[in-house]
């Protein structure tokens, strides 16, 4: 894109200030970027871009991503991230997670489609619901409840998909779909209410670890650096339809929860919770399209992952 004028790449990152976006940004900065960060801090917090106070190449604009975003300057890359993504915050925000999915990704995508920059969408695993397909590849159409309490995430992602697609198919737009899969690592939020930091934090405090249902419902963790490597891989690519990016390593959430009792070396119990409605029984990535496409595949095993992440906390709870 600047093999002409070598100039700095521009990146633009919304959700800049958020768990996901805030380690891009760093990833970013640290591969020659220029990056200018929006974020409107419903869910973001200015602690995880503190650190970039004074680094000339950073720019930071408080807004909310659904608002026209004018930008003086030439753009290459349009990353985004910006969205509530934690079940517990997209209970709380439904509205607002409707927004930024769908206005959100239409502002984004104008941006994009205005400076003639790359885009790529933070998808999601939870695009394919309740998954009647395991593991799930990315040619499975899902199975989502629209009016259940995760539709407004599961519908606004969909939706963004959708949207992203027209536009490149109308207007040519380079673009790029990630669907994530469960990520962990420092600066998720100590309450989002996600396993990994209310299963940490519990057992840091000695409080009873919170499963709900049996724990037989299963996931897979990906550290974080590994997700950020990939969607940094699926942006270079030149492939339009969506990358599963994730951990393929699964265990049931009450094994996940005996994990972390015995790294954190706490003397929590285990106290069974009611199931959240739509609660998805089993996740796990098929990512043979990322291995073939991008040489890409997580390095971090959990244990290792899982250390950092309850280093962190642990300053914190
Ligand atoms: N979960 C749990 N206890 C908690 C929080 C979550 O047992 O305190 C379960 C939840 O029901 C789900 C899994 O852990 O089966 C992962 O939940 P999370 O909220 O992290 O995200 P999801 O993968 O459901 O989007």
């Amino acid at each position: 894109m600047n093999a002409k004028t070598k100039r700095t790449p521009v990146s633009v990152v919304t959700g800049a200030a958020g768990f996901l976006g805030s380690h891009l940004v760093d990833l970013l900065l640290a591969r020659g970027h220029r990056v200018i960060g929006i974020d409107n801090f419903i869910t973001g917090t200015v602690d995880n871009i503190a650190h970039l106070a004074g680094n000339t190449r950073f720019r930071f604009i408080q807004q909310d991503v659904t608002e026209f975003l004018f930008l003086n300057e030439p753009v290459d890359y349009v990353w985004h991230f910006a969205s509530p993504a934690s079940p517990a915050d997209y209970l709380e925000f439904p509205i607002q997670t409707l927004k930024v999915g769908s206005l959100g990704t239409h502002k984004a995508l104008g941006l994009a489609k205005h400076k003639r920059a790359r885009f790529l969408l933070a998808s999601t695993s939870e695009v394919y619901g309740d998954p009647l397909v395991h593991p799930q590849t990315e040619d499975y159409w899902g199975n989502v409840n629209p009016v259940g309490p995760r539709g407004c995430y599961d519908e606004a992602k969909r939706f963004a998909e959708a949207l992203t697609m027209a536009y490149h198919r109308e207007h040519r737009l380079q673009t790029r779909i990630v669907r994530i899969f469960n990520t962990y690592g420092p600066r998720m939020r100590l309450n989002d209410g996600r396993v990994v930091p209310a299963f940490i934090s519990q057992a840091l405090r000695g409080k009873p670890l919170t499963v709900f249902g049996d724990g037989s419902q299963t996931r897979s963790f990906c550290y974080v650096s590994d997700l950020i490597e990939g969607v940094y891989r699926l942006m270079l690519s030149n492939y339009p339809l969506p990358v599963n990016i994730g951990n393929p390593t699964e265990l049931t959430v009450l094994e996940f929860a005996r994990q972390i009792i015995r790294l954190t070396g706490s003397r929590s119990r285990i106290a069974f919770k009611p199931l959240p409605q739509d609660d998805p029984r089993q996740r796990r990535p098929d990512i043979s399209r990322a291995r073939k496409l991008l040489k890409w595949e997580p390095k971090v095993p959990l244990e290792v992952g899982l250390k950092k992440t309850i280093e962190y906390f642990r300053t914190r709870v």
